[in-house]
């Protein structure tokens, strides 16, 4: 492999996956339509996003010194990158909510998330990915929490 393809796209690679990786390190934004991973489980939580946001840096800046330093590594990092892109914002949003729906409102990025209640199962649509820690499900009244996290103190007026 390594032969066919000219050192100059080699280093063009590199530049351009590291540049962008280290950018993507220190420049975080929030849900945008230009760049990240654009899935609608990270467009209605920026928890999610962000986290999608670091792995994805991490990667491409791998990707930039694979690139320089061994040619193979860069095709087995790229694979990677483009499976867990896609599964490590889904799954996340898995284990926080309980299922993979969500909902649309007006735009393009106006995605917000959907809850699946743990105790009865039924689906409530939020207003935000915030809302999450302090709803309850409208069925049964258990609240919505993330798989594992520890149940909220709830101080009484
Ligand atoms: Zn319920």
């Amino acid at each position: 492999m390594e032969k066919y393809i000219p050192l100059y796209i080699r280093y063009l690679i590199a530049a351009l996956c590291g540049g962008l990786g280290l950018l993507m390190l220190f420049w975080r934004t929030g849900p945008n339509l230009w760049i990240g991973v654009r899935l609608p489980w990270t467009l209605a939580d920026r928890q999610i996003w962000d986290k999608s946001w670091r792995l994805a840096s991490i990667f491409l800046t791998g990707m930039g010194v694979w690139a320089l330093l061994y040619w193979r590594l860069f095709f087995v990092a790229l694979a990677h990158f483009v499976v867990l892109a896609i599964l490590y914002p889904i799954f996340l949003y898995w284990r926080k909510y309980n299922t993979l729906r969500f909902w649309k409102d007006v735009g393009w990025v106006d995605y917000r998330p959907v809850a699946r209640c743990r105790g009865c199962g039924h689906w409530q649509k939020l207003p935000n990915a915030e809302a999450l820690a302090a709803a309850r499900c409208e069925e049964c009244q258990m609240p919505f929490q993330e798989k594992g996290s520890q149940p909220l103190a709830r101080v009484q007026p």
